[in-house]
């Protein structure tokens, strides 16, 4: 029997120009030929964006590789800083202090984690805290950054790395590289979405100045109100704030007086927690709150009081409730980017969510027959994205011993999902931690933020105790010097950021 040849999607509509909307546009334009595929971006001049998704995660590095934008000139057009991690403060008591960073800890021994060794050795009460076996963290500490270099077996060759950037000129440099490479950008309102009658799959949109568009897929970039995926389609919502229930936030940039940390700083208040965001020009700040416990006006106030330098803009209010769409795809609709859903900002992955969207939109393209089969397999894995991220966030709530507020008395004592629930007591009886469906957060961060925040292993791997005890101190004792002596010799961040822009010192992989 002769297949039917699919049918080309020949027409893209993007609704929305924040960093969805143009991650999506600039990946579109990159991959598909102009003559394949038309991209149109339709913006609205009057409704902002949210202009805060700012700190990243390493994972960004592949989204620019796959773009082949020059590094150096993305840290210089987007005032770019270098991200080792993040530090957490407050959350597991007031005034303690720990550091979530990129990377692994040590080194696997006897095919075996290394923090397995270090659990044993912990027993003996003979020691260093988790931190001083990661380079990030330490080199981040003493606000030292390099790119990795080609040097064998160092801890100097696995550095792993984001950035800190301007979400403005983020946009901006993502809308002139898909602009230049074909996309139609379109400054109009969307008023009117008209359905086919046959399948309720999107027809056409109307915009303001009399345009209509007719495109074959629609991405709906439209942020937080999900214009065409659920003001058109209804397409439902998941809730998810009794596990994270911060819902708002109040941001405002100020002058540096700190210097470039090469790291997020999280701060826990009493109803929430603050970021901290170093810029070249500037420091980005929010605060995020739960509106349940805390008033916007007392929110502003202490944003106000707690920045370290003179404001540069007036605060920006964001609210948002925290869960994803039941379907991220819907018919001839994907929502990416906050139209798909929202958890919280505290492990920076809004942006990350974005260019996964992006790379499961590229191995799942459909044809103008939009196979059920391809929409289905993108909506679960998305589902599973986000639950085992909101996993991963909870845990920076649950995990603490505050009881000082109400809101931290919320979060001790919340319910919390099975599968954070069975990851917890795996890790307490056993010491074992597991990667489950090829998740984000991989072994070291759940390691950083359940130790951080205090939770204890009661036992460590059994097959540690094949080497003899003085053996494992003397690997350890090796680990942390070999660390401090690399960290030794990297760069002052702030020079590091310097030397980028004056000649090709730290290019990737420079040795
Ligand atoms: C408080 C907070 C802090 C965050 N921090 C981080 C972080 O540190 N790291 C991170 O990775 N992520 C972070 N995020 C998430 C990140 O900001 C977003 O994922 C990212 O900015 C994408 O937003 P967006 O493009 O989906 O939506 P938006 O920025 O809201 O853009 C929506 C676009 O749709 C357009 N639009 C809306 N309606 C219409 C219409 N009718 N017609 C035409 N156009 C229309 C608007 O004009 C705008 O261009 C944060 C989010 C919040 C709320």
């Amino acid at each position: 029997m002769q297949q039917t040849a699919p049918k080309a999607i020949q027409h893209i509509a993007i609704v929305g120009g924040g960093s969805a909307g143009w991650m999506t546009a600039a990946t579109l334009a990159k991959v598909l030929p102009k003559e394949f595929c038309k991209v149109t971006l339709i913006e609205s001049p009057q409704i902002k964006t949210v202009s805060v998704g700012e700190a990243s995660i390493p994972q960004i590095q592949l989204f620019n590789r796959i773009l082949e934008i020059d590094e150096n000139e993305f840290l210089q057009r987007t005032k770019a800083t270098f991200k080792l991690g993040i530090e957490f403060h407050n959350f597991a008591r007031e005034g303690d202090c720990y550091f979530h960073p990129f990377g692994s800890y040590g080194t696997n021994m006897d095919a075996l984690p290394f923090h397995h060794f270090w659990l044993k050795q912990s027993q003996t009460g003979n020691t260093l805290d988790i931190e001083n076996y990661s380079l990030a963290a330490l080199a981040a500490r003493q606000n030292k950054f390099q790119r990795p270099t080609n040097s064998g077996n160092s801890p100097l060759s696995s550095i792993n790395y984001a950035f800190h950037f301007d979400a403005k000129l983020y946009a901006d440099f993502l809308q002139d590289y898909a602009v230049k490479r074909g996309v139609q950008h379109i400054e109009a309102n969307v008023t009117n979405v008209s359905l086919k009658a046959d399948n309720g799959f999107i027809d056409s949109l109307f915009l303001n100045d009399g345009q209509k568009i007719t495109a074959d897929l629609y991405i709906d970039c439209s942020g937080f109100k999900g214009l065409l995926i659920e003001q058109v389609l209804k397409t439902g919502f998941e809730d998810w704030s009794h596990y994270l229930p911060c819902d708002s936030a109040v941001a405002l940039a100020c002058k540096n007086t700190l210097g470039l940390t090469p790291y997020t700083q999280a701060i826990a208040h009493q109803s929430g927690w603050r970021w901290r965001i170093p810029l070249q020009h500037r420091v980005g700040n929010g605060l995020v709150y739960a509106s349940e416990f805390m008033q916007h006006q007392q929110a502003s106030k202490l944003l106000q009081e707690e920045i370290e330098g003179q404001a540069l803009a007036d605060i920006n209010s964001l609210k948002w409730t925290t869960g994803m769409r039941n379907k991220s795809w819907n018919k001839n609709c994907i929502a990416i980017g906050l139209s798909a859903g929202f958890l919280e900002p505290m492990e920076s992955t809004g942006l990350h969510l974005i260019q996964s969207a992006i790379a499961k939109l590229m191995t799942l393209f459909p044809t103008k027959e939009f196979a059920q089969c391809d929409i289905d397999s993108y909506n679960a894995q998305t589902r599973k994205e986000f639950v085992n991220i909101r996993d991963f966030l909870i845990l920076h709530y649950k995990a603490t011993e505050r009881e000082d507020s109400e809101f931290w008395r919320y979060c001790k004592n919340m319910q919390v999902p099975d599968s954070l629930h069975e990851k917890l007591t795996m890790y307490q009886e056993t010491g074992r931690i597991f990667r489950q469906d090829n998740e984000l957060f991989n072994e070291t961060s759940w390691l950083a933020v359940m130790h951080g925040q205090g939770i204890k292993a009661n036992r460590y791997h059994p097959l540690v105790d094949r080497l003899e005890p003085s053996e494992i101190s003397r690997r350890l004792q090796h680990i942390e010097d070999v660390i401090k002596r690399s960290v030794a010799t990297m760069p002052d961040h702030s020079h590091f950021i310097n030397q980028c822009f004056s000649n090709n010192f730290c290019d990737i992989q420079s040795g």
